[in-house]
């Protein structure tokens, strides 16, 4: 049995208001586990990854590879019976750790999802290839992943060129908003 440490409901209180999902509703009932297509590579199940939220247990929770595996691809709350939305809990947990400081069980998967970010701020839209090529000169990986890049190349899966958005002022708009809102989460 674990004991409960005293103010564990602080945890579930800050992701149910930052995420604004009521996650207490969930039965335990592992559908959402047994419909993810990349439960495989998570250290804890996502209802799992739930109930450690519900028990505040910050630490494993926040510190867990699942938070940077999944992928937001909603399977798993297109079958919950409460339709609870996992994606945007683990959306406020990644937030979350990333404001604490606290150690990432993923660091590539955080370098990759810098990149991602760095075009959108630059163009308002992802540019495969710019992700690629800065992700892979972060890591000082070249060759690893050629013949995928080659392959996507061909069969044109990779615009050379970005497509950008018009109204960068509203793009502007938003990355501040979320810098501010990042610094205060810091504090
Ligand atoms: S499917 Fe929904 S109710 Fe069932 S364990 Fe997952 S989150 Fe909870
Ligand atoms: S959103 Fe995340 S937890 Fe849900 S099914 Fe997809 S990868 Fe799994």
């Amino acid at each position: 049995m674990i004991a409960l440490k005293k103010g564990h409901g602080e945890l579930a209180r800050q992701i149910q208001e930052r995420s604004g999902i009521n996650f207490n509703a969930c039965l335990h009932c592992r559908t959402c586990t047994n419909a993810c297509p990349f439960v495989a590579g998570m250290d804890y199940p996502p209802n799992a990854l739930l109930r450690l939220v519900q028990m505040g247990m910050e630490q494993e929770a926040l510190e867990s590879s699942t938070i940077w595996v999944c992928v937001g691809c909603n399977t798993c709350c297109s079958f919950c019976p409460m339709a609870i939305d996992i994606p945007a809990v683990m959306d406020s947990l990644r937030e979350k750790a990333l404001a604490t400081g606290v150690k990432i069980a993923e660091p590539d998967i955080v370098s990759f999802h810098d990149e991602v970010l760095k075009t959108i701020e630059k163009y308002g839209r992802t540019h495969k290839l710019e992700i690629m090529m800065r992700y892979k000169l972060k890591k000082r990986d070249f060759l690893s992943d050629m013949g995928v890049g080659l392959k996507m190349l061909k069969k044109r899966k990779l615009d050379l060129t970005p497509s950008r958005i018009k109204d960068k002022q509203a793009l502007k708009k938003i990355f501040k908003k979320q810098i501010k809102q990042h610094k205060i989460d810091k504090q």
